[in-house]
């Protein structure tokens, strides 16, 4: 691709067609009560609150679903990171999270052991899930891309384009209460925006599920590998109130800052 090319313009235009035609729709906001499903609305005429349709699935039923999908991936061949790859990283974790974190794309250590967030990136989301008193195996760890661009090279749009579906179907499957960006393209990728991950991260923005699904909440927050580059109080401090307004949403007890 020339250099002149705005890949986030690229990326996002092909976002809009394709959510166009699929019923994706990736810019502006949806009323969370404005789809409800048949129960919801009986509900709702019975003096209840409309409750948002949600995802509909037991955990037996998503754990096969996200089987199946992994089982995509791992044939996948849309783009030429197919033939590149050592092997898919479809993502792992508990089918019911309430918490997704989605990174970018796996790295070496990842492409090896076909396990996101497996390096050095990953002991250190694995000391933030602890310090949110959480254990990895009760959320679900994904990417954007689900193999590794060769040198660790940014994702390129039509790497993008042909692996978001794999992810708008994990989504879709596990139905998190919330989803937490991890780093400036999942961020940008899952909102469908060019603003910087400085702009985004610290407030909640929501990420547009799909028709007859409601907006599910989603926190960007710097990348474990930026952090690592930039090992500061202030970026770490700036994490951890992104991790806590996250643990706030669940509901859940905030823990005292751990060490990470
Ligand atoms: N960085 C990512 O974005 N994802 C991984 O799985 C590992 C490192």
């Amino acid at each position: 691709m020339p250099r002149d090319v705005d890949v986030d313009k690229v990326v996002r235009q092909q976002l809009e067609m394709e959510g166009f035609l699929t019923g994706f729709v990736v810019k502006g906001r949806r009323d969370a009560t404005s789809c409800v499903s048949a129960e919801a609305g009986a509900s709702a005429s019975a003096g209840q609150p409309p409750q948002p349709q949600r995802g509909g699935l037991d955990a037996a039923e998503a754990a096969r679903e996200l089987e199946t999908l992994s089982g995509e991936v791992r044939q996948c061949r849309l783009c030429g990171l197919g033939s590149s790859r050592t092997h898919a990283v479809p993502g792992e974790g508990s089918p019911r999270a309430r918490i997704m974190f989605v990174g970018e794309a796996p790295g070496a250590d990842e492409d090896a052991q076909g396990r996101p967030f497996v390096g050095r990136a990953g002991q250190l989301l694995d000391k933030i899930i602890t310090a949110c008193g959480l254990k990895r195996e009760e959320v679900f760890i994904g990417n954007i891309l689900k193999c590794r661009p060769p040198d660790n090279r940014e994702p390129r749009p039509d790497e993008i384009i042909n692996c978001l579906p794999y992810l708008q179907r994990q989504i879709e499957i596990i139905d998190p209460d919330v989803i937490v960006a991890l780093g400036a393209h999942a961020a940008k990728t899952l909102l469908n925006t060019v603003k910087s991950i400085g702009h985004l991260r610290g407030q909640f923005h929501e990420y547009n599920a799909g028709i007859g699904r409601p907006p599910v909440k989603l926190m960007p927050t710097f990348h474990p590998a930026y952090l690592l580059r930039n090992y500061s109080e202030e970026n770490r401090r700036y994490v951890w109130e992104d991790m806590k307004k996250v643990i706030a949403e669940l509901g859940l007890p905030i823990p005292e800052r751990g060490k990470s």
